[in-house]
Order: C-alpha cells, then structure tokens, then sequence
C-alpha cells in the first residue's frame, strides 16, 4: 500500500465548545436527523438522503468501467447462511436475528398481560430464519457459490444494504441500522488484490474531490473476546483490512468512512467458492459508509447543503 500517501487528516474546522450541543444535537436540530429515542436509529431528512443518493451515484461512476453485477439484497439473510459465514465466531456481540411470536392465543393474552403490567414480554418470541445483515456482501458468498466454479477473470459485484451492528452510540456516525456500499471481487490472490489496489486510489481521490481530509490507516476488525485479540493483531499485521479514515467527532479518534478489505481464501472456504482452475477462491471487498460520509460532508462543509462549496456541490450534483 506504499502508493497510498497519508495527506494530513488532522483537521476539523471548529472545535465543539464543551458543554455546549454535540454534533448529534446540531443535527437533530437542523432536522437533518430525526430522533427515535434509541441511540444509533434515526430518521433522517430530505436533505440527508439527497446527498446519500448522490454518494451511491458519484459511487457507482467511479465503478462503471468494470462492469460489476448489481445485486440488491433485502436488510436481512437467510439463518442458516449466517451461521455458516462464520460472524458469530467474530462478532457475536454485534449480529441481531429477527425473532418473531409463535405461540397460541393463550400467549397472546399473557404478551398482553405483560405489556398491561410492565414485565418483559418476549419471553415467547422463537428465533425465526431471519437475521439481519451485518455487512452489506454477506449474502453474496453463498449466491456466487451456487453458481459453481468462478469464470477464469473472477467475478465482481456491486451491492448496497442496510446493515444492522449492535453498536449504540451518542457518536452520529456509529449507527445501529446504516447502508453500505460495497464492490466484491472473487477471484485469485493477484486478482482481488489489484481490485483492492486500485480502489483504495478511487476512493482517495473520490473523498479529496469531496474535499474531506483523509489518512489511509492499517485497521482491524472488533473481533470478541480475548482470542479476537489474537486474530485482530494478525489482520493488521498482514495488511488485510484498511480504512480511509476523517476526523469527523474527533481529531484523536477519525472516523473510518470506507474500508478496504481483503479476505484471503476465507470466504471461499467457507463457501466452497472456487476459481476456474479448481483452487479456492480469494475475495476482496470495498465498503462505503453512505451515512459517515455524508456525515463528514456535513461536518467540514456545513449543515447548510446550499452554502457546500460549489466544487463539493458539483461533484455530487453536476
Ligand atoms: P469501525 O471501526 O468504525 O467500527 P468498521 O471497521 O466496523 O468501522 P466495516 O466493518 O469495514 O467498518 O464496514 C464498512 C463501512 O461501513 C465502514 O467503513 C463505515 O463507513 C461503515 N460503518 C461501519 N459501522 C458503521 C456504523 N455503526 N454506523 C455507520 N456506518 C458504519
Ligand atoms: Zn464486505
Ligand atoms: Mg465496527
């Protein structure tokens, strides 16, 4: 990754008075994002979306020349799929599974005992086949597997998904439900590497002309636990995950706004995912934070979208 300059990140253009409102409150009061009273799920405005909107365009530009498969999954995957991907190795903390009532009428009415007396009311509530998606390219493992043995250039898919993390948080950009961008490429080490390459330059380039400050930083995921440790040191000692990161609630702790991450031949194991010549395949992935980067728009440009800087505006507008 040595192509990859880290240009000073280190900037925000005003400090938040202490005691005075966060960058959450200023938010909620631009009406930019709605309260819901959990931390970390918010409604969000017209305003919001329309600079979402032009993000997953300006996104889905910068991939065009390669020809990537849409695919769109609904927020959520099949039970067992998720069982097998291996999250709950890494993540159990973090994963939400749709559990619905499958009781009888005489549940029923103790469900609405509870809820007339206060108690807890889920105690009947199954787990269903459902759990909602932690990253937006989880579903597509097990779909590109199906398919058999990839083509000999690989395949690359091109993917957007609410995703669901148990995470809350006052911080704006640490959500609990959030969309993802993401390009997949499956194919040999030199293959999905190369991808990774060349998009950690596109998505540099993509974040200056937003003129955000940025740093390419080495990364780990949050795996649990005393033996996530372990795994967490030697992903970033090899060099598999990097995030682009800008300071938006903090200088010291910038916020990772896209994220570059090779998985070597884990999901291809996982999955029985081969190349042409019979190997298992390797993967590769880039996400974008669709709500972080507009939070970062609007943090360093402004709550006011009209008084963006024209070059900003006509990057996401035209
Ligand atoms: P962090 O280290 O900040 O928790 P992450 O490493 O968990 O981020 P990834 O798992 O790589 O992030 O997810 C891909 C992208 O999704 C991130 O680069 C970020 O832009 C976005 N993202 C991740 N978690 C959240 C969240 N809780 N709320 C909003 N966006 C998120
Ligand atoms: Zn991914
Ligand atoms: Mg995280």
């Amino acid at each position: 990754m040595e192509s990859i300059s880290s240009p000073a990140g280190d900037v925000l253009p005003e400090d938040e008075p202490a005691g005075g409102p966060t960058f959450l409150d200023r938010l909620f009061d631009h009406g930019l994002l709605v309260r819901t009273g959990v931390d970390g799920l918010y409604g969000r405005s017209g305003g919001f979306e329309s600079v979402v909107d032009a993000l997953d365009r300006m996104i889905t530009r910068l991939g065009a020349a390669e020809g990537a498969e849409v695919l769109r999954f609904p927020p959520a995957m099949s039970r067992s799929a998720f069982e097998r991907s291996g999250y709950l190795k890494g993540f159990p903390n973090l994963a939400g599974t749709v559990h619905s009532f499958c009781g009888d009428a005489r549940g029923h009415a103790e469900i609405l005992a509870c809820l007339e007396a206060g108690t807890d009311w889920t105690g009947q509530q199954e787990a269903t086949d459902v759990v909602l998606t932690p990253a937006a390219c989880y579903p597509v493992y097990p779909v590109a597997a199906a398919r058999g043995a990839l083509p000999a250039a690989g395949r690359l898919f091109d993917l957007q998904s609410y995703c669901f993390r148990r995470e809350p948080s006052l911080e704006p950009t640490r959500m609990q439900l959030f969309r993802m961008r993401e390009y997949v490429r499956m194919g040999s080490p030199e293959q999905v590497l190369a991808f990774r390459e060349s998009w950690l330059e596109r998505g540099t380039a993509m974040m200056r002309d937003l003129g955000l400050p940025l740093a390419i930083d080495a990364a780990n995921d949050p795996f649990f636990g005393r033996a996530g440790r372990m795994l967490a040191n030697n992903q970033r000692a090899q060099g598999l995950k990097f995030e682009l990161n800008v300071p938006v609630n903090s200088v010291d702790k910038p916020t990772a706004c896209l994220s570059f991450n090779y998985h070597q031949d884990h999901f291809g194991s996982t999955w029985d995912l081969h190349q042409a010549d019979g190997t298992v395949a390797h993967t590769a992935c880039v996400g974008f934070g669709l709500e972080r980067i507009t939070l970062a728009l609007l943090r360093h440009h402004g709550l006011d979208l009209a008084a963006w800087p024209e070059a900003v505006r006509a990057e996401l507008w035209g």
